[in-house]
């Protein structure tokens, strides 16, 4: 028996390329009208608005950049008024400044923090005050294994990543009562732009370690966004899913 379709409303941040591109495809399908935000690539925008719909969805492409307050309230205006509702948001936005930190400098390292935990911030407290009138809503941040486990070379993004894990667990425990889940979702080695710059050489190395054989595909990543989304989770809440092949297995 399939599950009836979701006449909801979804924001995907940083949706134009990588996982968040795949999981606008994915609520798109699972019948979500979804609002797909983007900084600056209008052409990559407007080719995944007409993506979903020639698949029969709904979006719209909204450009914010999600570390800057005003452009986050207009997120949110841009899409009630679009769609008059909100159920769904997906902080995907995300970048790395990778090196070690005794060469880190203060700009690499906000501009990680900023982007990562500060986007999320600014979007969760804008998307909350209507899905707090609805008396229901789903957050769902996309952390790291990085920011579980650590990693070399990446002090900036694991901070950022781990804040992520303690944000998600507090923001659940103020909201729950008020019918809106929040949960994070921490991807190992996925194929995108962000691992593309991986030397092969150390792809190889990883791919070895993951038990099931391979990187993640995007696809992996958004199948499990669009169940904490669904009504099926409707009972979790603060919780994080590692979607790592198996790489990195809590002990
Ligand atoms: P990506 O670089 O392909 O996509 C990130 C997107 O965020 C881009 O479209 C970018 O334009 C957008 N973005 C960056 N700054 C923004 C801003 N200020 N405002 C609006 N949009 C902004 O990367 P991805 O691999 O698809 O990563 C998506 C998320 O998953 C990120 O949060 C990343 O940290 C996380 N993640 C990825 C992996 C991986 O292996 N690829 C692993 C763990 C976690």
């Amino acid at each position: 028996m399939s599950a009836e379709p979701s006449s909801g409303v979804a924001i995907v941040t940083g949706a134009v390329r990588g996982i968040g591109r795949a999981v606008c495809l994915e609520l798109a399908r699972a019948g979500y009208r979804v609002v797909a935000n983007y900084r600056g690539d209008d052409e990559l925008a407007q080719s995944l608005v007409s993506e979903i719909a020639q698949e029969g969805g709904h979006a719209v492409a909204l450009r914010a950049d999600v570390t800057v307050a005003d452009d986050v309230a207009g997120l949110i205006e841009g899409t009630l008024s679009t769609f008059g509702r909100l159920d769904v948001l997906v902080n995907n936005a995300g970048i790395t400044r990778d090196t070690l930190l005794m060469r880190m400098s203060e700009t690499d390292w906000d501009a990680v923090l900023t982007t990562n935990l500060k986007g999320a911030f600014l979007c969760s407290k804008a998307a909350i005050r209507p899905m707090m009138r609805q008396r229901s809503g789903s957050i769902i941040n996309l952390t790291s294994v990085v920011g579980l486990v650590g990693n070399a070379g990446q002090t900036n993004y694991a901070a950022a990543k781990a804040g992520l894990v303690g944000f998600t667990k507090s923001l659940a425990k103020e909201v729950g009562s008020r019918g809106i889940t929040v949960n994070a979702v921490a991807p190992g080695f996925i194929e995108t732009r962000l691992t593309d710059v991986l030397p092969d050489e150390l792809k190889g190395t990883i791919q070895t370690q993951i038990p099931l054989g391979r990187m993640g595909r995007p696809e992996d990543v958004a199948g499990v966004v669009a169940f904490l989304a669904s009504p099926a989770a409707r009972y979790i809440t603060g919780a994080v899913i590692s979607v790592d092949g198996g790489l990195f297995m809590a002990t």
